[in-house]
């Protein structure tokens, strides 16, 4: 495990995850994940902290309102966000990590679209 650093376009959002060097991340195909082509890293809140930014966050909800869409007001970047399948930890943006500390990067395929028959208990595996 590592510390990767990284955040919005702007600059003003910017966070540190402890991963691993050789991440796998997930790309969604759900309605707001296939327009915005965000990449999740997964980790458990005790993982991540925000660094800067806490004041320029916008949180954009539907359907559920579980999770929770944070965008940078400024350049309208998602960096992170509490993701409906994980409300217990935050997704990172694998898109927004800086360059330098991802070794290798595995894309999995994750079918969000049809939420229900993907996440039978309606919420994804308990993150270490
Ligand atoms: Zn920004």
């Amino acid at each position: 495990m590592i510390t990767h650093t990284g955040g919005c376009h702007c600059g003003r959002v910017a966070f540190e995850v402890i991963a691993p060097a050789r991440v796998t991340v997930t790309e969604c195909n759900c309605s707001i994940c296939s327009k915005s082509g965000y990449l999740h890293l997964i980790v458990p809140r005790s993982r991540f902290k925000l660094v800067s930014g806490a004041d320029v966050l916008t949180t954009y909800q539907f359907n559920t309102r579980v999770a929770k869409h944070l965008f940078c007001s400024v350049c309208g970047v998602k960096a992170f966000y509490i993701p409906r399948s994980h409300p217990e930890g935050y997704s990172v943006n694998a898109r927004c990590l800086n360059e330098g500390t991802v070794e290798q990067m595995t894309i999995v395929p994750s079918d969000g679209k049809n939420w229900e028959k993907t996440y039978a208990t309606g919420r994804g595996k308990p993150l270490d």
